[in-house]
């Protein structure tokens, strides 16, 4: 990725060149949001495509010394200090987009954010998503994007419903993903949930 130097899949180099969000942002229907970077970071763009599009599932460690950037330069506390149990659940993709690509960057992602950032987080599996019509990269941000998410997640029956949780995304756009994630849980009685996305879209 980037300057193709020999020894590793991107140099330290290119990984300090993309730019860390510090701050933020907001979004009113989660209790606090952290957002790594910007989708719009041709480095950090290229590693999440890489792992979503191409199955490189190898640049995820890549991901992991983003995360170790972050972790060292965000100047706001993280919003779940002061929890101390919180459930981690990836926004899942879809059932065709996992089985074309054999994994889910989602939760991939999400492996990586409890192993840096809150190892003392549990994993959970309570999402479960309704295929959608088409895959929200392939429309244009606005109504139909937030209309093809809408009631696509739903909570299994039988599990157990944490208090808090923190939903992970490779990228946050619109926040409609995260947001139909976030009522779903909030629907079977979740009080508090925190969000995480890599990058930040346009
Ligand atoms: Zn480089």
């Amino acid at each position: 990725v980037s300057c193709g130097a020999f020894g590793s899949w991107c140099c330290a180099t290119c990984r300090d060149k993309i730019e860390i969000v510090r701050t933020g942002p907001k979004d009113e229907s989660l209790d606090g949001l952290v957002i790594a970077g910007f989708y719009h970071d041709p480095i950090l763009r290229e590693l999440i495509h890489g792992v979503k599009y191409d199955g490189a599932t190898e640049f995820v460690m890549e991901l992991g010394h983003v995360l170790r950037r972050v972790k060292q330069e965000r100047t706001n506390p993280w919003p779940w200090a002061g929890e101390n149990a919180m459930a981690i659940q990836p926004v899942i993709g879809s059932d065709a987009r996992i089985r074309e690509r054999g994994f889910d960057q989602a939760a991939l992602i999400a492996d990586l954010v409890r192993e840096e950032l809150v190892p003392w987080a549990h994993p959970v599996q309570l999402l479960t998503r309704t295929p959608t019509y088409s895959a929200q990269a392939d429309l244009d941000p606005g109504p139909l994007r937030t209309a093809n998410v809408h009631n696509t997640f739903h909570v299994a029956s039988g599990v157990e419903i944490p208090s808090t949780v923190l939903l992970i995304d490779d990228v946050y756009t619109t926040g409609s993903t995260m947001r139909d994630a976030a009522r779903a849980l909030r629907g079977q009685g979740v009080a508090k949930i925190y969000g995480f996305a890599m990058a930040m879209g346009k």
